[in-house]
């Protein structure tokens, strides 16, 4: 137990792992954090999970980044790995804890200043622009950076650079959610706080193992369904709240869009929609009704889904059957990652969003869209403009008028053409049409799909600059490693699931030589001849809300110690807006538009060679490609190891023993890990968790793409499992 000293301090700050956004208070003594509690915000009334407790020491681990580094010379090749597969040989090479071995990587680097190191950066990046032009270079900003980081590294690459081929992982999480939700109801926003539940008749779980990933909005699901919320979970994969549930579907993997289309069949069939909602607030009925009721009635999709048509029909009757009261019901529907992750995840969402407008579900209390959002900023970063084909607030780059507007406030000429998202700016990278790259804070060498691919690429890029706190995986193809600060140590605001704005404060000072990103950023900004000139982060973030709708009414000094919502058009408004969309929608036409989806198949099927569905995803206690989780004591001392989670029916088809080493394979290469046996894994699929570098998922995975929001089909690609040989 840590007792509190005289001499102890606590500082108010926001936790800085999922899009939950729980506020926080640390206990410091000596520059070292030694307690974290939970404090009382309309977050979370006080409450974290393990991450947000117990999460907080990486920031203090020996293995910081404390000066910069330049790359040696070419002895030493780029990248860890060169000629390996990871995740087969990388368990020899590997410290215990799977992270990186510095003695391994470090041999390869020098130290320098700051001054020799971003002198090269500055030169390199305006070299390869000299020669190759500005769409030869790119940049990846991250979903951890704060609104103020995100805001100055996309005016960097744009204004700085002059390219647009900015993008972030909101790639790889809702950006088909993004992609739905502005097609058909013009903002990519959630239209309901996660609280309002509470006041919800029925709550929609699907495609998110909510317990896991937002831990703390899932005790608010679960006090609502103690208070008499019905519960609805839709997943290929059962998980704690499942427990909860009045209803649980477990669908086949991929099959949502007949899943969901079925329901809307019988919602429509048996006379359940909001008529007086459809007819003043969307448009595109009949369409939707024509492809619904021909192709996807209950035994149809039945098929498809592997849910009993009578089940289908009672799901459907708890979404629109009037209560006993003869009010219809109010429904909240949260999704994540098993929704998004799909070559037709865009389909999958505007399913979810049709189902809400038939039934009247938006825009009043209890109701409402919410995707999950992952990390502690996606919703912030997005919304500061870190996508390649919108400036902040979401305004299109490739607008006249709103290009003149930034031209006037950015004092350049700014390229009108949409840039490449995260995978085409890998795929640029092997074509060696992209050359120069600025990597802020990600780890594509473990979070992107097919790694060996991402590898290729990293390795042949003439040119990576990459600033982060730890000498993660990709930093290992860098030829300067620029040290920065971790969210403990600088002033930032953070935009979490809900669109609140919240003040990041201050804990620690940073170690070495680290500096703050925001500070590194207008260094190279001004290297390269565009003045970025601020006294502190919040002229910053006045500087950004500025040139948007939503953000215009907040400071930091007004977000106080629990923030506030977004939009906040009045900087008096007590807590911005918590309901969006009760009156009409941001659309053309001011209606939201009914899409009918017709049912795709995933982009690559099991077949002989491959006959399992590869399913991936998250830990609750570790975060992403590890580099926080797997440095934090606690956490890796919970959950030390990779593994794959299959059904124990099929571990004895394969004559595998639960615990046993195995190798998985897919068509682009082979891991090798622990067998555990699960029950909440459906038949025929396999389940791996992406933290773990010594077996990393993302080997296997493929990186197809969905046409809208370009996001890889994380959470589907076909893979043989196989006992590993003996060491
Ligand atoms: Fe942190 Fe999310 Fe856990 Fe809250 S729920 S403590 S924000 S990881």
């Amino acid at each position: 137990p840590v007792i509190p000293q005289p001499e102890d301090r606590q500082v108010e700050s926001v936790c800085p792992y999922c899009g939950v956004g729980c506020a926080t208070e640390y206990t410091v003594r000596d520059n070292s954090i030694v307690l974290c509690d939970g404090r009382e915000s309309p977050v979370n009334h006080e409450r974290l999970c393990v991450k947000g407790r117990y999460g907080w020491d990486y920031t203090m681990h020996p293995q910081r980044l404390t000066t910069p580094l330049i790359r040696r010379d070419d002895a030493y090749p780029k990248g860890p790995l060169s000629g390996d597969v990871v995740g087969t040989s990388s368990r020899k090479r590997r410290k215990p804890g799977g992270i990186v071995d510095y003695d391994e990587v470090l041999p390869a680097f020098r130290e320098a200043t700051w001054e020799e190191a971003l002198d090269l950066v500055a030169e390199r990046l305006t070299g390869i622009r000299s020669e190759h032009g500005s769409s030869a270079l790119a940049g990846f900003g991250s979903a951890k950076c704060s609104n103020e980081e995100a805001y100055l590294f996309q005016k960097l690459l744009r204004a700085g650079l002059g390219t647009n081929n900015v993008d972030h992982c909101t790639r790889l999480c809702h950006a088909s959610s993004v992609a739905a939700l502005m097609e058909t109801i013009g903002s990519g926003a959630v239209t309901n706080v996660f609280a309002d539940v509470a006041n919800a008749d029925v709550c929609l779980v699907t495609g998110s193992n909510t317990t896991a990933n937002h831990p703390v909005a899932a005790t608010f699901i679960k006090e609502a369904v103690r208070n008499g919320t019905k519960l609805l979970c839709v997943d290929p994969r059962g998980h704690t709240l499942t427990d909860f549930a009045s209803h649980f579907a477990q669908i086949r993997s991929g099959s949502d869009v007949a899943f969901y289309n079925a329901v809307m069949h019988v919602l429509i069939a048996e006379g359940l929609i909001d008529e007086q909602f459809v007819a003043e607030r969307t448009e595109g009925f009949d369409e939707l009704k024509k492809l619904v009721l021909r192709d996807f009635a209950p035994e149809q999709a039945s098929s498809i889904c592997g849910i009993e048509p009578d089940e289908l029909r009672a799901i459907a009757r708890t979404i629109g059957q009037p209560l006993e009261d003869g009010r219809r019901p109010r429904m909240l529907v949260f999704w994540g990652m098993g929704i998004s992750q799909h070559t037709h995840g865009t389909d999958n969402a505007r399913c979810l969003i049709s189902l809400c407008l038939l039934t009247g579900n938006v825009g009043k209390p209890g109701t409402g869209l919410h995707p999950l959002r992952g990390q502690n900023n996606v919703q912030g970063a997005s919304d500061a403009g870190l996508i390649p084909m919108v400036y902040p607030d979401y305004q299109p780059v490739s607008d006249p008028e709103i290009r003149a507007k930034f031209e006037r406030a950015w004092g350049v000429e700014l390229d009108p053409e949409p840039g490449l998202t995260v995978v085409e700016i890998v795929k640029g990278a092997l074509g060696k049409s992209i050359r120069g790259m600025y990597i802020l804070g990600e780890n594509p060498f473990l979070s992107d799909p097919n790694i060996n691919k991402v590898r290729a690429a990293l390795s042949s890029l003439d040119f990576l600059v990459v600033q982060d706190i730890f000498l993660a995986e990709t930093a290992e193809f860098a030829d300067v490693i620029l040290p920065a600060s971790s969210y403990f140590e600088k002033d930032g605001t953070f935009t979490n699931t809900d669109r609140r704005v919240q003040v990041g404060r201050k804990v620690l000072d940073s170690p070495g030589e680290a500096r703050q990103d925001w500070q590194v950023i207008c260094d190279i900004a001004r290297r390269i001849g565009l003045p970025m000139e601020y006294a502190s982060s919040a002229e910053v973030f006045d500087e950004f809300a500025a040139l948007t709708g939503h953000y215009r009414g907040l400071t930091h000094e007004n977000l106080g110690s629990t923030g506030k919502l977004w939009p906040c058009p009045d900087p008096e408004h007590e807590d911005g807006v918590q309901i969006l969309f009760g009156d009409r929608f941001p659309t053309a036409s001011g209606r939201g538009k009914l899409v009918p989806c017709p049912y795709l198949p995933a982009d690559e099927l099991p077949d002989e060679e491959y006959p399992l569905i590869l399913n991936t995803g998250r830990v609750l206690e570790h975060w992403h490609t590890g580099s926080m989780t797997r440095r934090s004591r606690a956490l890796d001392a919970i959950q030390p190891n990779a593994f794959v989670a299959i059904h124990p029916d099929d571990l004895t088809r394969l004559g595998i023993v639960d615990g046993t080493r195995v190798q998985v394979s897919s068509r682009r290469g082979t891991i090798e890990l622990e067998a555990r046996a699960d029950r909440t894994v459906e038949i025929g699929t396999v389940f791996i968790p992406f933290h773990f570098r010594e077996a990393a998922a993302n080997v296997l995975t493929t990186d197809a793409l969905d046409p809208f929001g370009k996001i890889p089909e994380f959470k589907f690609c076909a893979v043989r499992v196989e006992a590993a040989a003996e060491s």
